[in-house]
């Protein structure tokens, strides 16, 4: 007690009394999504400079204190999560836009602005930060960067660390590591930043950032279309690649079971009449954006590849489609407990993969719910099973994994891995990755001060 006393009235020291939040503030939050049990930390720590970051982890790498950074809170993995005697450090209070500069297409940041922020900023500027997610209210930049986040354009513009020019992180022992390269091109050297970008906190903490921002790429233009098969959402894709020219931003197709669950909710109009074996939302961001979809509309119609389609004619419209995507909310609430997997495959593989874990699903749970939706274009399958029963979880685990083993398919294509996929990260990463990984986290972290226990088990 009196231990845990003297850390909580030295952070208090670096940061100021009214930043260490203690008992009732803590238990408050949660540090996981969908939200579990309350945290469990000693206390949470909220800095306002790197300066205060680093002598944060300075003591606490001397002192034995565990540390978890936590941004939005909205990861999806438990990579955040606290025990008993961990601090929390939250970037609540490092939330500035440093600078934007036009000419150079970037944006300088701390790491606790929300992705948000960021969006509207960038198109205040007349440019776009092209990473976006349902989560965008809350999650922060320095959680996008720890977890490499992907979202609905990773088609057209690739994921986070695609984005990332420039990077500040505090090591373990509190040194800064400051890269803030504004430049495009920066080849001098290893490029230490992408081995912290999609570390999930285990490596180095994110203060500050260069944000890369692509030029505002014009009008956006929204259809919700209905398919009858998934050859037919296949070649759907290829033919809206070819005929908008690369600006086809987004490629979202749900079976079904996604509306089944998400409609109840009575928060969405159905977008089609009808049923339909896919649904799929398309999105062209150009300055021919309308013609370019209308084109593409029309071929499909005449190879027979769409059933049905509704048109966004105005932008509430189009924010109307979106928020049936995005609404992960009236999924999570509808079904629960609900166990959520983020898996990568082939496309060509998907529905050989979902009707074997159908058959399994049935063979052990008949009746379970399987809810498939995702980034059909980037491989990614959002798989989500219901079967009633928490204590099921493991075991559905070992089912979805070791179904998508043989396929060498990927158990966290965007989400990262944290604590809920860590058993399996051997079923996408090869024994000698998975050392390599450990001899790096002892290198930058032989106390284990940084997020003990994710991503790596024991380290
Ligand atoms: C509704 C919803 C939709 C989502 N959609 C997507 C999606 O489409 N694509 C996608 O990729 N993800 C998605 N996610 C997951 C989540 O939003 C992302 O993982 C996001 O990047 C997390 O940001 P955060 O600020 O909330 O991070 P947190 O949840 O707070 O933390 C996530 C991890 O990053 C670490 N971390 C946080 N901040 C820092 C920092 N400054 N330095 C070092 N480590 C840090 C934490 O320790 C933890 O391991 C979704 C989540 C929700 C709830």
């Amino acid at each position: 007690m009196t231990r845990e006393r003297d850390v909580l009235r030295d952070f208090a020291a670096i940061v100021g009394e009214n930043h260490v939040l203690v008992g009732a503030d803590v238990a408050a939050r949660h540090d996981t999504y969908p939200p579990g049990p309350a945290m469990a930390a000693l206390g949470i720590v909220r800095p306002a400079s790197t300066a205060e970051v680093a002598a944060i982890l300075r003591y606490c790498d001397a002192h034995g204190v565990a540390v978890i950074p936590q941004g939005g809170r909205t990861g999806l993995v438990s990579g955040g999560k606290t025990r008993a005697g961990d601090v929390a450090l939250s970037f609540e209070r490092m939330t500035a836009i440093e600078a934007i500069d036009i000419p150079g297409s970037t944006m300088i940041v701390q790491a606790g602005v929300p992705l948000q922020r960021v969006q509207e900023a960038a198109l205040e500027a007349g440019m776009t930060y092209p990473v976006d997610l349902g989560a965008r209210g809350s999650a922060t930049i320095g959680g996008t960067i720890a977890t490499n986040a992907g979202g609905n354009s990773v088609l057209r513009y690739g994921m986070t660390r695609d984005q990332i020019l420039g990077l500040e992180v505090v090591l373990a022992d509190g040194t800064v590591l400051s890269n803030m390269n504004r430049m495009m091109k920066n080849n001098a050297g290893y490029d230490l930043k992408q081995m912290f970008i999609g570390s999930e906190g285990t490596l180095g903490v994110v203060t500050r950032a260069v944000l890369r921002l692509r030029p505002e790429p014009g009008v956006r233009a929204t259809a919700w279309l209905g398919a009858g098969d998934f050859d037919a959402v296949l070649a759907l894709l290829a033919l809206a690649g070819r005929e908008s020219s690369g600006a086809l931003t987004s490629f979202e197709v749900m079976w079904p079971s996604f509306l089944d669950a998400v409609l109840p909710s009575g928060r969405h109009q159905p977008p089609l009449n009808g049923e339909h074996a896919f649904h799929i939302l398309i999105e062209i961001v150009s300055r021919h954006a309308q013609d370019q979809l209308q084109l593409i509309l029309e071929a499909a119609w005449e190879q027979g590849l769409i059933t049905d389609a509704t048109l966004a004619t105005s932008d509430a419209q189009a924010h109307a489609l979106w928020a049936i995507r995005d609404d992960i909310e009236a999924l999570v609430g509808g079904l629960r407990p609900l166990f959520l997997y983020d898996i990568s495959l082939p496309q060509v593989a998907m529905v050989g993969y979902l009707g074997q874990l159908r058959a399994a699903l049935d063979a052990r749970w008949p009746g379970a719910a399987l809810v498939v939706f995702g980034h059909v274009a980037d491989g990614n399958l959002h798989v989500c099973i219901h079967t009633g029963d928490e204590s099921d979880h493991h075991a559905v685990d070992d089912m979805v994994y070791g179904l998508l083993r043989p396929l060498a398919g990927s158990v966290s294509a965007e989400h990262g891995i944290g604590l809920d996929k860590r058993d399996y990260l051997d079923v996408t990463r090869t024994a000698e990755e998975i050392a390599l990984m450990g001899r790096l986290k002892h290198l930058l972290d032989p106390n284990g001060t940084l997020n003990p226990g994710k991503v790596l088990r024991g380290a």
